[in-house]
């Protein structure tokens, strides 16, 4: 027999039991090319997160030993570890603590306050289609609530010259029937109490390259 050197038994097919019949509510009926987003389903007695797609036919992904965080996103929380030896909290969550010291000790799930600071930061100057309407944009990784590890998303509610690194950010939700469990279902803005510092040569650079942006997106239909 194989030994299972997993740190932690991720559940399968065999030990989780979903209920295969809920599979059927999320075929549905996709004509378009490509993918398309067809729903989620968790599992309250085994706290098992699922997201179906559909691309030519169903598929899903689990979210297993994390199902918590994408299950958090839909019901509007921030889920992240917490190690109990040192106590280092992580968000994105790691299901080990990675200090040395601590011998990869299990973690725990502990909910975050949904409030970060910018860890670092880019101007994006172009994008997929989706997105095209909205340059220029800020690309943020933001530490949320004193976190080892820093989310990556969007922040908005600014010009993207003004973003600064350390600046406090606050957490702004889809409307919870949109929500797909992941993380654009939420995206980040400046903390209420910030005001933008004054203009200065950094910033008037980064103004300047994106002026042909705005313009350009301006022509777009
Ligand atoms: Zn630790």
């Amino acid at each position: 027999m194989v030994e299972d050197k997993r740190l932690h038994k991720i559940p399968g097919h065999n030990d989780v039991k979903w209920d295969n019949r809920n599979a059927d509510k999320f075929r549905g009926d996709v004509k378009e090319t490509g993918i398309g987003f067809m729903g989620w389903d968790y599992d309250t007695a085994t706290e098992q997160f699922k997201v179906y797609l559909h691309y030519d036919q169903l598929y899903y992904w689990k979210y297993a030993e994390v199902s918590k965080l994408g299950k958090g996103f839909v019901d509007g929380e921030f889920w992240g570890t917490q190690c109990p030896k040192c106590g280092d909290k992580f968000f994105p969550p790691r299901v080990n603590c990675w200090n040395l010291n601590c011998n990869l000790a299990r973690s725990v799930w502990t909910e975050l306050r949904q409030e970060g600071v910018v860890h670092t930061f880019t101007v994006a100057g172009w994008s997929g289609k989706s997105s095209l309407k909205r340059l220029p944009f800020v690309l943020a990784y933001v530490i949320v609530d004193g976190c080892k590890t820093a989310i990556a998303n969007e922040l908005r509610g600014l010009d993207p010259w003004d973003a600064e690194f350390g600046m406090p950010v606050k957490v702004v939700w889809k409307p919870k029937n949109e929500r797909q469990g992941t993380v654009t279902d939420w995206h980040f803005e400046p903390a209420d109490d910030w005001k933008p510092g004054p203009m200065n040569p950094e910033k008037e650079r980064i103004k300047e390259l994106c002026q042909p942006v705005i313009e350009w997106v301006k022509t777009m239909k």
